[in-house]
């Protein structure tokens, strides 16, 4: 579904590269940690999946397509298949849970029928059934992390990125979180998980793939966050 090619990825400027020839392949249906201090390359990688950077040399296939190959025209199509998720929740404030997760729809040309079906839908999966109507500011954090599940996964995407996604949240509000992406999962979306969140990776045992400066240093089916941290 994903493979990282001998990625190398090199900022502007002095300094190491923040990915370098790294490697790595992510089966369909798979659930994988990057794990890593702040500045080993972890949001790089993710953000190489979505061509919002493009790789200084190495190749990034998802779904059998290298996508720094891929035409600019098709970009637009290669996102819509790859929900995001971050630890800041990036939620409209000035609309409501509903209008959230619709407008991901809306801005595909969605029908409104559509809209009105899937959209309750989603909100029952992230167990927000009701709740449609309220504002963002109205929910604690841990539903505004649901509502932004729902807006990435109600278009049935093949991959779900996120981000530190329990970076803002307490303990049990985290466990919370990480079933529904477990759940989410387990409909067969590829899920990428960015961490810091020990507790998180040690109870919810995924493959780990563990970067240090920029480097695969480790990459372990139901690993441990690790000792060295
Ligand atoms: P992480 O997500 O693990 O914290 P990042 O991928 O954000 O790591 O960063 C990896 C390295 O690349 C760090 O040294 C960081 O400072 C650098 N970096 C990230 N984004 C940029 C950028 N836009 N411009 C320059 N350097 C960057
Ligand atoms: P995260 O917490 O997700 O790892 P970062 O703090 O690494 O995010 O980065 C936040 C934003 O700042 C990103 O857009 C990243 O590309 C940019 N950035 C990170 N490090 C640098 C840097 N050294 N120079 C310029 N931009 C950077």
């Amino acid at each position: 579904m994903i493979r990282f090619e001998k990625v190398t990825k090199n900022y502007p400027g002095p300094g190491t590269p923040a990915l370098d020839r790294v490697t790595v392949d992510i089966d369909k249906g798979e659930f994988v940690y990057f794990v890593g201090q702040s500045g080993s390359g972890k949001s790089t990688a993710l953000r190489l999946v979505l061509r919002e950077l493009r790789p200084t040399s190495g190749r990034v296939y998802v779904a059998g397509k290298e996508i720094n190959r891929m035409a600019g025209w098709k970009v637009p199509r290669l996102r819509r298949q790859v929900g995001t998720v971050f630890q800041d929740f990036r939620l409209l404030p000035n609309k409501t849970v509903t209008e959230n997760v619709a407008f991901a729809l809306q801005v595909i040309g969605k029908s409104r029928r559509e809209i009105n079906k899937v959209v309750p839908e989603t909100l029952e999966v992230v167990g927000l059934k009701g709740m449609g109507s309220r504002m963002p500011d109205e929910l604690s954090g841990g539903e505004q992390q649901r509502v932004a599940i729902a807006r990435a996964f109600v278009n049935r995407p093949m991959i779900i990125i996120a981000d530190e996604p329990t970076g803002n949240l307490d303990p049990q509000t985290s466990v919370g979180i990480m079933n529904l992406l477990e759940d989410i999962n387990q409909r067969g979306t590829t899920v990428l998980m960015a961490t810091h969140d020990h507790g998180i990776v040690d109870q919810f045992r995924k493959r780990v793939v563990e970067l240090e400066n920029g480097k695969v240093i480790r990459d372990e089916a139901a690993g441990s966050y690790g000792f060295q941290h």
